[in-house]
């Protein structure tokens, strides 16, 4: 069966690892990039790039509209998208603040809302945010982005019980720490302190990531709506 997938962030990290596993399962899968190029890996393997900044509300429209065109309306949203710009809290500024919530928060808020529009008319659809363990651990100098990976449960969660009559799940994963730019800005020291703290005592790769969403967008995940899978490699254990 393929369906139309559109995954945010889709050109690096976590957002190609979960593009290029949808596509290999036969879907139509688009991706946003923002400022990358789309890689050539995916443009091979069928993929639709489109840019779009998700705090821009025009370039989100213009996005689907783009995509509904190709592969017709969005049946399998995946909202990965996101940024982090780490502070102590005295020395974070309400931009750092804002941006991050903006980016993380917001931002999935709009493409899941233009998302959802078709996904109501079809009485189906699938609905996956990207959060992370720190989101319910809570983590020193990440409180913007803390706070936005939290408020996804709310809003994941919210939209599972207004959602799940009309047949849509909406799921969240929560990835621990995974090998991508975004944890490469780490240094050697922080990378070692967080092994310490994760049982299975390493990094995960961003393919495990795909394969917990490429579940959640199945049929056999058909009655799982409102979870928050950790793929954490059991670091937020008790939450
Ligand atoms: P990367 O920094 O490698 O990639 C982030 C992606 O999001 C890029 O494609 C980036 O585009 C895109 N993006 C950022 N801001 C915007 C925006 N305003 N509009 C559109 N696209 C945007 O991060 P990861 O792949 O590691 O992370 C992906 C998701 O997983 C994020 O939401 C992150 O918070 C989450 N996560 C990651 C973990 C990890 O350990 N790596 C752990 C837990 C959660 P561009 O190329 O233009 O910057």
């Amino acid at each position: 069966m393929s369906r139309s997938v559109l995954v945010t962030g889709g050109n690096r990290g976590l957002g190609l690892a979960i593009a290029r596993a949808l596509a290999e399962a036969g879907d139509r899968v688009a991706i946003t990039h923002r400022s990358g190029e789309p890689p050539q890996e995916l443009l091979d393997l069928g993929c639709l790039p489109v840019r779009c900044d998700i705090t821009e509300p025009e370039q989100v429209e213009q996005a689907f509209k783009e995509v509904e065109n190709a592969h017709g309306k969005v049946e399998v949203l995946v909202a990965n998208a996101g940024v982090n710009r780490d502070q102590l809290l005295l020395r974070m500024s309400e931009d750092d603040f804002a941006s991050v919530l903006e980016t993380n928060l917001t931002g999935t808020f709009r493409v899941v809302k233009r998302a959802a529009k078709g996904m109501l008319r079809a009485h189906t659809g699938r609905i996956v945010l990207i959060s992370s363990v720190v989101g319910l651990l809570g983590s020193a100098g990440q409180a913007n982005y803390a706070a936005s990976k939290a408020g996804l449960v709310g809003f994941g969660r919210s939209l599972a019980r207004e959602l799940g009559s009309r047949g849509i799940t909406c799921n969240v994963v929560a990835p621990g720490f995974i090998d991508t730019d975004m944890t490469r800005e780490l240094t050697d020291d922080q990378r070692e302190l967080i092994i310490e703290r994760i049982p299975l005592a390493r990094y995960g790769d961003p393919r495990e990531i795909a394969a917990t969403v490429r579940f959640l967008a199945s049929d056999e995940a058909a009655y799982i709506t409102g979870a928050v899978i950790p793929v954490d490699g059991g670091l937020g254990m008790g939450h």
